[in-house]
């Protein structure tokens, strides 16, 4: 069965379609079949990172009943699909999502994963997305206000009927600074487990600026590898394996330390 997986949060500008995005390429690259579907209808941005703005046809068209969902899958170079919404304001009116969720699952049966990119907060739009996914993955920056709505969204999660697992938090825009929430105090004030930690990495920028993405661009950046690793652990595949080197290294700095 295909997962679906809703990638969201309470706060705006946390990293979600960042992190969607991402992650779709690194699973990709896995050999998975993925797609990414932006969820996030007022304030879409998943096209702009692909390099993509002027879709034909878009997510709001299907929901207002104008399109087939078939038709509104587009492939990026990297063989991704995508799914746009749309940036005219005009759009956003006569939609109605009752069909989003049969659908969704029908035409992407026979994907392994597909990403939701949702919309912030606890609304009608983001919950479009929370109840159509079997598992959810929760962005939040290293602080207090960040982690609160995790919470908040996570409350919301477990009220749902068909209650998506909660795979956990990816902690993004990390940078290493005392005043940070620490991925253990995460953990223990969300009680979630925290999947992954993306540090603070100027290549994201750069590479949102120049219509691309991180994990093409900047392979070997630290944000790019952060976004293989989590990924990797999404799908079980055992990624980076210790060098021997990396071994060696390990073992003789334990002992020079108690010399
Ligand atoms: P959201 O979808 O939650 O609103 P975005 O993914 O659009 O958030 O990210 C908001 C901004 O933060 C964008 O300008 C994006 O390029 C930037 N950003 C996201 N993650 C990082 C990171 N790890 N390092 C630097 N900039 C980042
Ligand atoms: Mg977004």
């Amino acid at each position: 069965m295909v997962r679906i997986i809703d990638v969201c949060s309470g706060k705006g500008g946390v990293g979600k379609t960042t992190v969607a995005a991402n992650l779709g390429l690194a699973l990709q690259n896995f050999g998975k079949k993925v797609a990414v579907v932006d969820c996030n209808l007022t304030t879409s941005h998943l096209g702009l990172l692909f390099g993509f703005h002027n879709y034909p046809i878009t997510l709001n068209n299907f929901l207002k009943g104008e399109a087939r969902m078939e038709d509104i899958i587009y492939m990026h170079h990297s063989g991704l699909r995508i799914v746009p919404a749309s940036l005219e304001l005009r759009d956003l009116i006569d939609i109605n999502p009752s069909n989003f969720e049969n659908k969704l699952k029908e035409v992407f049966q026979d994907f392994d994963i597909v990403l939701l990119d949702s919309a912030p907060g606890l609304g009608r739009e983001a919950l479009m997305a929370l109840q159509v996914a079997n598992e959810v993955l929760f962005v939040a920056n290293p602080f207090i206000t960040s982690l609160v709505d995790v919470v908040k969204c996570n409350q919301l999660r477990n009220s749902l009927e068909s209650k998506p697992i909660a795979i956990g938090i990816i902690l993004n825009r990390m940078r290493k600074k005392a005043y940070e929430i620490s991925v253990d105090e995460a953990t223990q004030f969300c009680e979630l487990p925290v999947i992954g930690v993306v540090p603070e990495d100027e290549k994201i920028l750069e590479s949102t600026n120049n219509r691309s993405l991180v994990t093409l661009s900047y392979r070997n950046s630290n944000s790019s590898k952060a976004f293989f690793k989590i990924a990797a652990k999404l799908v079980g595949i055992e990624y980076e394996k210790e060098s021997f080197l990396d071994k060696i290294k390990k073992v003789f700095g334990k002992h020079r330390s108690k010399m």
